[in-house]
């Protein structure tokens, strides 16, 4: 194992578990019910789930797309389970959530790329949850004005399409994507009249100049609200880490998307782009 990729100090996290966290995790054991914050491992878990958030991924465990920082598998998923987002938006319910992520794999496989199973799953959510939040991060759909237009009708909270890095090193990182398709789908939400969200991962070989180019595009696309974090390499398989940001440099970047005019923003080594993605929420709609 090299140098880089031992975690520095700032890595770790230090929150302790609460007494929401803690009927939480007893309810969701007994149910048998699934979050990606479990089963992803992820250290905000505390955190998040003190909040009562929590993130869900639907279409299945199988991605069409190869994207290279992304730990889910890529093959030839199964055919689409259409009774998922009634058991999503149960799940929902049954633990109490003011603030719901829904994500989802690729599916190319399927001729809408499974958009009707996103809109559902935000009005699934809606009805059975009239005060929960959804943000909801889809692929792209090609952005195909019908494919993303269904899933803008169903009115989630916050409209969340990930651009994760910059353009020199964009086709190695996401070859199933383009930098333009995801900033062009984040323009059509916002022309939508939605909250727009989108996040950017450091650490995969991107330069200065290019991280702040990136951040306007953002901006000038109609992004609300920005998330910037660390790339964690899943395994050895996965693109290497280049580099561990600072803190220091994530409290920089935020101050340049404030400056530049974001609504919201959440930057550090720890933040996932459903990092307390209420809080951040409420923060942005009352700018
Ligand atoms: Fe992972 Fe999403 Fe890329 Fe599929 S499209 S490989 S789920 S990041
Ligand atoms: Fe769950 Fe996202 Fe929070 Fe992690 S950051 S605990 S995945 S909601």
């Amino acid at each position: 194992e090299t140098p880089i990729e031992r975690k520095p100090e700032w890595i770790r996290t230090t929150a302790k578990m609460g007494p929401e966290y803690t009927k939480l995790h007893s309810m969701v054991k007994t149910e048998g019910l699934h979050t990606v914050c479990q089963e992803a491992g992820c250290p905000n878990i505390f955190e998040c789930w003190e909040d009562r958030e929590a993130t869900f991924l639907i279409g299945g465990d199988v991605c069409t797309r190869r994207c290279d920082f992304c730990d889910i598998a890529t093959g030839r998923p199964e055919a689409l389970d259409r009774d998922e987002p009634r058991r999503v938006a149960e799940s929902v319910a049954q633990m109490g959530l003011r603030y719901s992520t829904v994500t989802g794999v690729a599916r190319d496989d399927q001729p809408d790329g499974a958009a009707w199973l996103y809109a559902e799953t935000i009005r699934q959510i809606h009805e059975k949850n009239p005060n929960t939040g959804v943000e909801i991060l889809p692929p792209d759909f090609g952005a195909k004005p019908e494919l993303v237009g269904q899933v803008f009708d169903a009115r989630p909270e916050v409209f969340a399409h990930n651009l994760e890095t910059v353009p020199r090193i964009f086709k190695q990182i996401r070859p199933a994507f383009t930098y333009d398709k995801s900033l062009k789908v984040l323009s059509m939400a916002r022309d939508a009249e939605l909250v727009t969200k989108s996040n950017l991962i450091l650490g995969m070989g991107e330069e200065d100049h290019e991280v702040e180019q990136a951040i306007r595009d953002l901006h000038d696309a109609g992004c609300d609200i920005l998330t910037i974090t660390q790339y964690l390499r899943p395994s050895k398989l996965h693109h290497p880490i280049d580099r561990w940001v600072k803190p220091e440099e994530f409290v920089h970047w935020s101050d340049v998307a404030q400056e530049m005019g974001f609504k919201g923003v959440m930057a550090g080594p720890l933040v996932r782009s459903s990092y307390r993605a209420g809080r951040l929420w409420a923060t942005a709609m009352r700018q």
